[in-house]
């Protein structure tokens, strides 16, 4: 998606997804990866990591839902959760529980603590280091928890929607 306009503030934005060839390059990094975890990136889980990647902000289900299909009729949903469901498993993707929407992950790590940086005016997202998270699971061991993942979302307004 680019420019897209948000009433919040009278400035677009040009959110930065992935297209042409280095779009088919992750995709193809992404089908490598799944064949070394004798995983297979079937057509819609393919499909639904290609649209969160050209979004490169966080995208709702239903909005995956209504363009999964080029043309023809819409994506029946539980093809899409089920997809989603797999990305996530494989580190293709996070969910992101503030804002009920999934963002692609373009690091080579999967099951990594992630932390978020959300702009609450654009929508911009960015996937930081999750500096605490070593603290978190270390401070959930002392209380009797064997935690097996961390994320952090982090609220605000990104450098544009500051300017
Ligand atoms: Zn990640
Ligand atoms: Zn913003
Ligand atoms: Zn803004």
């Amino acid at each position: 998606m680019a420019m897209a306009h948000h009433a919040a503030c009278d400035h677009d934005h040009d959110h930065h997804g992935v297209a042409g060839a280095a779009l088919a390059a992750e995709l193809a990094a992404a089908e490598s990866r799944c064949a070394a975890a004798d995983q297979r990136l079937t057509p819609p889980r393919r499909r639904v990591l290609e649209l969160l990647l050209q979004a490169g902000q966080p995208v709702k289900a239903y909005d995956l839902i209504s363009t999964f299909a080029v043309d023809g009729p819409p994506a029946k949903p539980p093809t899409i959760y089920r997809a989603l469901d797999f990305l996530e498993k494989q580190g293709f993707a996070h969910r992101i529980e503030s804002l009920n929407a999934y963002v692609a992950c373009r690091k080579e790590a999967d099951g990594h603590a992630a932390a978020f940086l959300i702009c609450d005016c654009c929508g911009a997202t960015r996937e930081i280091e999750p500096k605490a998270s070593a603290e978190i699971i270390a401070a959930g061991a002392a209380a009797g928890y064997a935690l097996t993942g961390v994320t952090i979302e982090a609220h605000g307004l990104c450098g544009d929607c500051r300017g």
